[in-house]
């Protein structure tokens, strides 16, 4: 149902709804937000703008000037009515993307002759949290409304597996496809957006890195919704991964600048402006993305002298090193040398974190490439050789790869369908390796023959 109707102003049956750190409720569950905006003007929702993420759904409201608003929660049907006081619709509620969230259906009306109420049709409860965001370069005045599933999914725990009881367990990478839904990231020739092509990378890298034994991947992002830095920083520590590894594609001034790069964070100022861009642009995604940066994150404040923290950058710095090797092989770099810059997304002070230029989106040539999926392949398995050969040299102690370098080397038996080159590619090491170590002097093998695999 769409269109203008009227409500009965009779006394609604209130749900109690946990206030979020972003919501501001009275015990009864009605917000009032007042906005800092004197003498409010009409405001106009100019565009309705919807994401499903795992455990939520995200409705963006586009303004045309900030207006004040509050919210209410109903029960028996289940509803969360928006009133935007002293405002009007110019949008659509009839396309958006509600299959797969628990709205049933959006209307809107008119309330006390000039107020706007947005009335959300839901088939579960939710929880609720109602934030409004000041204009940011590309984009203006915005309401927020995160409803959160009433069955939350849990906290990612870490990856264990039955090897795992045995102290062999699984080398954890998040991999993180940078920015997503109404951050879209860089854009490229038409239309190619950046939070695309990396979650395409990052799905490859994925896939690759599940076939090779020890290493569990984890995305970060898997769709098309936004998740703030912080959040992608928790929960890769929540998965206490081995190694965080944020992919990006993205643009610069001049379209003329090209090649892929690694960066760790620094401690000090960027290793150079291109470097310093980066991060500010990288960083402002937040704001983009719908994050208040009122409130300082406390861990943000003090990780930068945190003593783990150098050990850690430690091993960023020797991992990424041997990433950008293997991306040189498949790809021009920007810099022969990893960066270092203030990225927020990489401010773990426990978990070793790279983040990946795979190009610029920006430059029309680059950009044609990233978006073919044999690049985005060859793009993958760069990342991924590096990622092996560092863990091949050191295994966290208590993982499987540590076990079989305590045994003098990693076994595997042949199988239906296992070819010298892909068993190669699979372990990170070289074809001539497999075969001097296995004293073979052809490059036939046999179902149920067992290789012991150098290290990489
Ligand atoms: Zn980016």
């Amino acid at each position: 149902m769409l269109g203008r109707f009227a409500l009965p102003m009779r006394t609604p049956n209130l749900r109690k709804t946990p206030a979020t750190m972003l919501t501001f409720m009275c015990a009864a569950g009605l917000s009032v937000f007042g906005l800092a905006a004197p003498g409010v003007q009409a405001a106009d929702v100019k565009a309705v703008r919807l994401w499903r993420a795992p455990d939520h759904t995200r409705v963006v409201l586009d303004l045309s000037d900030a207006a004040e608003f509050s919210s209410l929660s109903l029960a028996n049907p289940d509803r969360f009515v928006v009133d935007l006081i002293d405002s009007r619709i110019d949008a659509s509620l009839r396309d958006l993307p509600l299959e797969g969230t628990p709205i049933k259906q959006v209307r809107s009306g008119i309330r006390k002759g000039s107020d706007l109420r947005l009335v959300f049709d839901l088939d579960s409860a939710v929880r609720t949290s109602l934030f409004s965001l000041t204009p940011s370069e590309s984009i203006g005045h915005r309401i927020v409304i995160d409803l959160f599933d009433e069955v939350t999914v849990a906290e990612p725990s870490p990856v264990l597996s039955v090897e795992s009881l045995e102290g062999r367990r699984d080398i954890v990478i998040a991999i993180d496809p940078g920015h997503g839904g109404e951050d879209p990231g860089a854009s490229g020739p038409g239309g190619l957006r950046e939070k695309t092509v990396v979650l395409q990378i990052a799905r490859r890298l994925e896939s690759q890195l599940a076939k090779v034994p020890g290493f569990q991947p984890v995305l970060v992002r898997t769709g098309d919704y936004y998740v703030s830095l912080k959040n992608r920083r928790d929960k890769a520590r929540a998965l206490e991964a081995d190694l965080f590894v944020s992919i990006h594609a993205d643009a610069f001034k001049e379209k003329s600048a090209h090649g892929a790069s690694v960066y760790i964070l620094s401690k000090r100022g960027a290793t150079s402006t291109t470097a310093q861009y980066l991060a500010d642009t990288e960083n402002a995604a937040d704001l983009v993305g719908g994050v208040e940066l009122g409130g300082m994150d406390p861990m943000l404040a003090g990780v930068l002298t945190d003593l783990s923290m150098s050990g850690t950058l430690d091993t960023s710095l020797s991992l990424g090193t041997l990433v950008l090797e293997q991306i040189g092989g498949v790809a021009r770099l920007h810099k022969k040398r990893v960066e270092q810059a203030g990225f927020a997304v990489l401010k773990s002070p426990d978990v070793p974190s790279l983040l990946i230029e795979t190009g610029f989106i920006s430059n029309p040539g680059e950009a044609e490439r990233l978006a073919t999926p044999a690049y985005q392949d060859k793009m993958a398995r760069a990342i991924r050789r590096g990622i092996q050969s560092w863990f091949a040299r050191q295994p966290p102690p208590g993982t499987l790869l540590a076990w079989q370098r305590e045994q003098g080397g990693r076994e595997v038996t042949i199988a239906s369908g296992d070819t010298l080159s892909e068993i190669a590619d699979r372990f990170g090491v070289s074809v001539a390796s497999i075969k001097s170590n296995n004293g073979l002097t052809r490059d036939v093998i046999y179902i149920g023959q067992t290789l012991v695999i150098p290290e990489g």
